[in-house]
């Protein structure tokens, strides 16, 4: 077992006095202090172990020794910035390039997804010489100042909503304005699209970038509906804009079928600009921007240089590489598609006996279980969901977590060596939940638990 510097109470108290308390904990009444973790599990100062269904970033399994074997040989060799020739960062840029559509070719190697959705802006800006953003309702797309402007998810509780950021309805069939019984809903939600296109030229603003996850997580683990991408992709750029794709949580094969969400929507749909981080280097902070010859070659052409300190580092793009080695070697598209089918097949039977399991919904290992008190009415029972997170964890040491506006989609998320047992061990604790809590919690949902 790693050593033990502190004890528990006195971590806990130290962060309290030093870490700026809006840095919150997972679990906050009484978090898990992790000391090691290996694969999909985690491992507190007692040696007890703990199910991962939480660390997308950990995304090849926690501590992958193939990851740790790269790291530590290139950091023995040289580390240094990406000014000096060095094989690491071209290599990873090819070998990142064949995952891609030919289009998707220039890469800025950056620190972190923030980096990566801050960059993208500044690309399409330049490259439209426009300022205008369309976001969907509820997206999170990082912590810097720019992205919180394009983050209605953070905005809403913050500075309010700058006059050139425009937000589109979240294209959720669930709880949407189109829902599936629509014959054609990625048409109609992309409709809304070309609509908030047509009110932004009415104001006299013409748009820079639509910007949007591959499947938004934040909203509440949403999967778009087929076209909608392209559609929205037409009108995007008939109105001289472009497309950004924010893969930061959902690329490197999450999803199984496909090394990028984008690509679900089929039809040789493919962004102008994409940006990738969490999984990409398995916890090593390093994220990325791809984009096209054009766009690249208008932000050259502003004559101003792009330098990034530690971004494309050696050691960097050789963690980079061997995440891309061990996700082929291990087939982890094919785990995420067999397990993920499973997980979401296995919660689906959930919705049948339980009332309270209001959707179920997800592609490969990005997986959702909303919960509702009411059915017909789609009420959030988000005292419920907060309860099942912290049952799972005090009962069955499973980490999960929730997300939606409501905080009532249970996600998962996990790394991607996750196995069909623990899939199976997660439903099975959660049947167990819903069983206990049928009655009594959902009258509590209105009151204070
Ligand atoms: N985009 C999405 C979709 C994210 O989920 C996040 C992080 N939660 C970010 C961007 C920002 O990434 P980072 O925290 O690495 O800056």
């Amino acid at each position: 077992m790693a050593e033990q510097k502190l004890r528990k109470e006195d971590t806990l108290a130290m962060r309290h006095r030093l870490i700026g308390q809006s840095c919150r904990l997972f679990y906050s009444d009484d978090p898990v202090k992790i000391v090691r973790a290996r694969g999909q599990y985690l491992f507190d100062e007692n040696g007890k172990r703990y199910l991962d269904c939480i660390s997308n970033v950990q995304h090849v399994g926690h501590c992958h020794p193939a990851v740790t074997k790269a790291a530590t040989a290139q950091m023995d060799v040289l580390n240094a910035n990406s000014r000096f020739l060095h094989d690491n960062i071209v290599l990873y840029a090819d070998r990142l390039a064949a995952t891609l559509p030919e289009k998707l070719c220039v890469f800025y190697f950056v620190n972190s997804g923030s980096e990566a959705n801050d960059l993208a802006l500044r690309l399409a800006q330049q490259y439209t010489q426009q300022e205008d953003v369309i976001v969907l309702d509820h997206a999170y797309h990082g912590h810097l100042m720019s992205l919180i402007d394009i983050s209605p998810y953070k905005f809403r509780k913050l500075a309010g909503q700058k006059e050139w950021v425009h937000v589109a309805p979240l294209p959720d069939t669930y709880r949407g304005i189109y829902g599936r019984d629509h014959p054609n809903p990625g048409q109609a939600y992309a409709d809304t699209v070309k609509d908030l296109i047509e009110e932004i030229h009415r104001k006299g603003r013409k748009i820079s970038a639509f910007f949007a996850e591959s499947l938004p997580s934040v909203g509440g683990q949403i999967i778009l509906p087929q076209g909608y991408s392209t559609k929205v992709a037409e009108y995007v750029r008939s109105a001289g804009g472009v497309f950004v794709a924010d893969e930061v949580q959902t690329g490197f094969g999450r999803v199984g079928s496909h090394f990028w969400a984008f690509q679900l929507q089929g039809g040789g749909f493919c962004p102008d600009i994409m940006t990738m981080g969490k999984p990409m280097g398995n916890g090593h902070p390093l994220a990325c921007v791809v984009t096209t010859v054009e766009i690249a070659g208008a932000f050259t052409a502003n004559g101003v240089e792009y330098f990034n300190t530690f971004g494309g580092n050696p050691v960097s793009c050789a963690i980079g590489l061997a995440v891309l080695d061990v996700i082929e070697e291990e087939d982890l598209r094919g785990n995420s598609i067999r397990v993920g089918a499973y997980l979401k097949d296995s919660l689906a039977k959930l919705q049948a006996r339980h009332e309270i399991v209001g959707d179920v919904r997800g592609v490969g290992l990005f997986v959702g279980l909303e919960l509702v008190t009411d059915r017909e009415k789609k009420t959030p029972a988000t005292k419920a969901a907060a309860r099942v997170v912290k049952k799972l964890k005090e009962e069955d040491r499973i980490c999960v977590s929730t997300d939606g506006p409501w905080e009532n989609v249970v996600k998962f998320k996990p790394p991607m060596c996750f196995s069909t047992e623990d899939a199976e061990l997660v439903v099975r604790c959660i049947d167990r939940i819903l069983t206990e809590m049928k009655t009594s919690d959902l009258k509590l949902e209105n009151e204070d638990i």
